[in-house]
C-alpha cells in the first residue's frame, strides 16, 4: 500500500469507508487509515506499507504479528495471542498502528486483498502495490 500526499484533499472518504467497511458504521475513529494534517491544505493518508521487514512484527514478544504466506504475504495482527503491551505501536516507523479504546492494537489488514479506500479515493492518493508496500 503506498500513499500520495501531495493528493491528498483531506475529504476523509477514505477513513468514513474503513469504518464503515469493517464496523458498519461513518466513525473515522474506527478507520484503519487515518488522514494527517499537519497544516491547512497539507493533509496525509497514514496506513500500514506492509514492510518487507515489518518492526511491528520484531517488536512483539509473543508472536502476534505475523507475515501471512497467503493472500500475498499481508502483515496481520491475531488478537487472540495479543496481550495488548502496546510495543509495536512504539515500534512501527510510520504511526500505522494504534490501540483502540479496549488497549488492543488495530492497523490496516488490507482488506485481504480487496481494498476498498483505493477504490474509493477521488484523487487516487492511497494505491495498492499488490501487498509490497
Ligand atoms: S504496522 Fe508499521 S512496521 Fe508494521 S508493517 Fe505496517 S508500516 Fe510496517
Ligand atoms: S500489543 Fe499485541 S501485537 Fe502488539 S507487540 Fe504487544 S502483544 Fe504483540
Amino acid at each position: 500500500m503506498k500513499t500520495s500526499a501531495g493528493d491528498c484533499t483531506g475529504c476523509r472518504l477514505c477513513e468514513n469507508v474503513c469504518a464503515f467497511s469493517h464496523h458498519g458504521v461513518f466513525q473515522p475513529s474506527l478507520s484503519r487509515v487515518k488522514v494527517s494534517r499537519r497544516d491547512m491544505g497539507q493533509d496525509k493518508p497514514v496506513i500500514c506499507k506492509n514492510c518487507p521487514k515489518p518492526r511491528c512484527v520484531e517488536a512483539c514478544d509473543v508472536g502476534a504479528i505475523t507475515v501471512g504466506s497467503e493472500l500475498g504475504g499481508y502483515v496481520l495482527i491475531d488478537l487472540t495471542s495479543c496481550t495488548g503491551c502496546g510495543q509495536c505501536v512504539k515500534a512501527c516507523p510510520f504511526d500505522a498502528i494504534w490501540l483502540d479504546d479496549r488497549g488492543m492494537p488495530y492497523k490496516c489488514d488490507f482488506c485481504l486483498g480487496e481494498v476498498k479506500c483505493v477504490k474509493r479515493c477521488p484523487t487516487s492518493a492511497l494505491f495498492w502495490t499488490g501487498g509490497e508496500g
